[in-house]
């Protein structure tokens, strides 16, 4: 597998690959270099040398190739929606669902020459006036992580490219081949050489970024733990950076909510994408009479959900991304009965026919202690813990009460509930009777407490505004000073 650099193919000096594995079938689909710091050194050379002519092409013509874009990746939907399937695990339906939020932030991406207009004031004294530009940057990074391949390097660089930048993305290195199926359209766009860059690689790849003089934006999503070390380090070189780390994501359940339909949606945001989403709802919190009918859904819910392989009908859930996965998000289900959960639902050792693949079936866990460390770690598989409380302002104090922020959800046929919660949840995104407030692209996809590092987001005018700089001009143009034509 090659990186592209300067508008070409290039092999990697890394001397070191590692295996991309179907994580339902585990075989290796291909081998990815772990790229030095060579590598993005070069890479971030070609973006800045493309960077000056591409800032000087107007915006209307920017986002032509945008449009072009749009269309490739319509043409090439499904072959590209099969290589998620492949290398992240997850249903054909829901890779589809991923390519289908990427293509509109394309489309959002084109609307550009409005969303990069500045604004102005005359006579802000005498004769003088006032005016904000909004410029380029110049090289801007995006650093991925595994669980959307497709749809997150689009939140970042269709609107960084469209704002006049030059693009370097750095995969996940557990599923770098989806990139390399964009990178195919975008390589038949003809851009300028070097207004997209791409370099596979892992840990040494990014620190390379973030300490890279020529690269001046940092656009990550990962866990918190990396999220911290991004911020941290590529603010130290002076960096603007946005990061967007992990999350636990409470759900609400009211004893007004409509329980078939909230155990439904909650379901599909606890199982969907084998629970590797970052707004996978993990943690229910059940008020008072919700308890026991909500508990006893959700069980019904896991126990008939079909675990396979994502390419196959019929198939519900696909397996998480690694065996370290597997054997991480079992042994945490071992954690939480040994702190005292009753796993209601137990989706450990599931019989699934792929006997390679890194299965674990849904799990509902119950009775799980608050204080235990599982209820606060983000397990990041298809694991649901249920919890109880007396009445909202309980449920909300826990919701309020972990270190992460990403997003909380609340089932409820009442305004006034609703309401209370939208005002009170210290979260980025909220879901009313929603299980996952999915990101659309003309919103920012925010994030609040230790899910997100910065203040700008990614998506929707966010990233018209991280992907440019202001420039103000203070102009006095008296009479006096003019030539007369
Ligand atoms: P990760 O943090 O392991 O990796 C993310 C990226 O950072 C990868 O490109 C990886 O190569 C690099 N990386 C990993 N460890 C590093 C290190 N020590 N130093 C420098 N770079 C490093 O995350 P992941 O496992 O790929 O993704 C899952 C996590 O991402 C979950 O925590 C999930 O909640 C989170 N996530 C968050 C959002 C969001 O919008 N908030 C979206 C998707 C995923």
């Amino acid at each position: 597998m090659e990186n592209y650099v300067e508008g070409a193919w290039r092999p990697s000096t890394a001397t070191e690959t590692i295996p991309v594995m179907n994580p339902a079938t585990g075989e290796e689909l291909d081998r990815v270099p772990l790229s030095p710091a060579a590598d993005i050194d070069a890479a971030a050379r070609a973006a800045a040398r493309a960077y000056p002519a591409w800032r000087r092409v107007p915006v209307t013509d920017r986002v032509q190739y945008l449009f072009k874009l749009k269309a490739l990746l319509e043409q090439h939907f499904d072959d590209v929606a099969r290589t998620i399937t492949m290398e992240a695990g997850k249903t054909l339906a829901e890779s589809r669902g991923e390519m289908r939020r990427a293509i509109e932030n394309v489309e959002v991406a084109c609307g550009a020459p409005i969303m990069i207009q500045g604004y102005n004031s005359e006579d802000i004294a005498a004769g003088i006036d006032e005016i904000m530009i909004r410029q380029p940057i110049g090289v801007c990074a995006v650093i991925a992580p595994f669980n959307f391949p497709g749809m997150i390097p689009f939140w970042f660089f269709p609107y960084a490219i469209a704002a006049g930048n030059t693009v370097l993305i750095k995969p996940s290195e557990r599923v770098p081949l989806t990139m390399q199926k964009v990178f195919g359209l975008l390589d038949a766009l003809e851009l300028p050489r070097g207004v997209v860059n791409l370099v596979n690689g892992g840990r040494e790849a990014v620190d390379a970024i973030l300490d890279h003089p020529l690269i001046r934006t940092v656009s990550f999503v990962g866990s918190t733990s990396t999220a911290l070390h991004v911020y941290s380090r590529g603010a130290a070189h002076g960096k603007r950076v946005q990061c967007q780390g992990g999350a636990k994501n409470p759900v609400v359940i009211l004893p007004d909510a409509d329980l078939a339909a909230a155990s439904e949606i909650v379901a599909d945001s606890a199982f969907g994408c084998a629970g590797q989403r970052c707004l996978a709802s993990s943690f229910a919190i059940t008020v008072a009479d919700a308890a026991k009918p909500f508990a006893e859904a959700m069980q019904q819910r896991a126990k008939t959900r079909v675990t396979g392989y994502g390419l196959e009908e019929g198939v519900q859930m696909g397996p998480v991304i690694t065996p370290e996965s597997r054997a991480r998000v079992e042994h945490l289900i071992d954690k939480a009965v040994r702190e005292g959960a009753r796993a209601t639902v137990d989706g450990r050792n599931p019989d699934v026919k792929y006997k390679k693949g890194n299965f674990v079936a849904p799990t509902v866990l119950e009775d799980l202690p608050l204080a235990s460390e599982v209820a606060a770690t983000e397990i990041f598989g298809p694991v649901l813990s249920i919890h109880r409380a007396n009445d909202i302002d309980e449920a909300i104090a826990v919701v309020n009460s972990g270190r992460y922020g990403n997003q909380a959800s609340l089932f409820t046929s009442s305004g006034s509930s609703a309401r209370k919660f939208r005002y009170e949840a210290e979260v980025g995104n909220v879901g009313i009777n929603v299980g996952v407030a999915a990101p659309m692209a003309f919103f920012p996809f925010s994030g609040a407490r230790e899910s997100f590092f910065g203040d700008l987001h990614g998506q929707g005018r966010d990233a018209f505004e991280f992907f440019t700089q202001q420039k103000v001009v203070v102009e006095r143009w008296p009479k006096a000073w003019s030539r007369k034509f």
